[in-house]
């Protein structure tokens, strides 16, 4: 089995990180970079956000594990006192897999012919934060309404629990195939309307954007930002791909939105 080691800077995860490619080493796995069939992640759910995007190429064949150095996050599994637990469960890998759900984005800009494609694990969002954002927003095929505010955010179910929750967005369980649309400071009043509530879009649905024409928009897409381009239309749609985890000792999505927001000590 070829194994990749991805860490963030942090002097913790780099130690971590160094532990982990000897005990790899010592007991026989390959280490590659390149081509793996498990990237281990050492840091917290933004470093595993960070390899998503490196290996979003190979996501058909390759597996992902998360080591947390600090508390225990969504996309990570095992703390950084447990890596000899790990090596020891990637010893006897069966292949054994969870997979969760993500967001196709594709930008069509006024001075570029083919459109621009991207994958988000979290979420997508278009902002405007010079001027109010106008953008006629589509589900479907059909006009749904006139959006007036700083932006939309479109997240996927994992990425359900980060900028999405903090837009006052629902908790979704990652096994429902649907995307959520939450606003960003829109404007309501006697002259402009929105449905000033959060949207969950179904499984076959897709979300198209229109913008005016201006050229100050910000599209996110997880923590990687574009801007400087006029935007003809966006689509955002759950993609026919998906990450894979591996499946060694997956602790439920439930249990970690509690260990997350709530902690066990007030949930009784
Ligand atoms: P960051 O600004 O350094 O950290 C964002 C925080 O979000 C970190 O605490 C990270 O956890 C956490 N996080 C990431 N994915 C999560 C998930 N699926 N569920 C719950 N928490 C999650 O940026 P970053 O680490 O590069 O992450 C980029 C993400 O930041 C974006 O995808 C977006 O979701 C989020 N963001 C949030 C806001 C907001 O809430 N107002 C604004 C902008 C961006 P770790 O500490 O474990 O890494």
């Amino acid at each position: 089995m070829k194994i990749a080691i991805f860490a963030n800077e942090g002097r913790k995860s780099m130690m971590i990180s160094r532990k982990l490619h000897q005990k790899f080493k010592d007991t026989h796995f390959i280490l590659d970079n390149d081509n793996p069939d498990i990237v281990v992640t050492v840091g917290g759910d933004g470093t595993l956000l960070s390899a998503f995007h490196q290996y979003k190429n190979i996501l058909d064949k390759v597996r992902f594990v998360g080591v947390h150095t600090g508390h225990l996050g969504f996309y990570t599994d095992w703390r950084d006192d447990e890596i000899d637990d790990l090596v020891i469960s990637l010893q006897s890998d069966n292949g054994q897999s969870v997979s969760y759900p993500l967001l196709d984005v594709k930008v069509s800009y006024m001075d570029q012919l083919r459109p621009e494609t991207f994958l988000a694990l979290n979420e997508a969002t278009l902002k405007r934060n010079s001027a109010t954002m106008v953008t006629d927003v589509y589900i479907g095929g059909e006009l749904f309404e006139k959006f007036r505010g700083d932006g939309l955010c479109i997240s996927t179910p994992t990425g359900s629990t980060a900028y999405n929750k903090s837009l006052g967005g629902a908790v979704i369980h990652p096994n429902l195939k649907v995307l959520q649309m939450t606003e960003i400071g829109s404007i309501n009043n006697r002259v402009f309307r929105t449905l000033s509530s959060p949207m969950i879009i179904a499984p076959n649905d897709w979300v198209t954007l229109y913008p005016n024409r201006e050229s100050d928009y910000i599209l996110t897409v997880d923590q990687n930002s574009y801007h400087g381009r006029q935007i003809k239309q966006i689509t955002f749609k759950t993609s026919k791909q998906s990450i894979h985890f591996a499946k060694y000792r997956h602790m439920q999505f439930w249990q970690r939105v509690q260990d997350a927001f709530i902690g066990a000590e007030y949930a009784n």
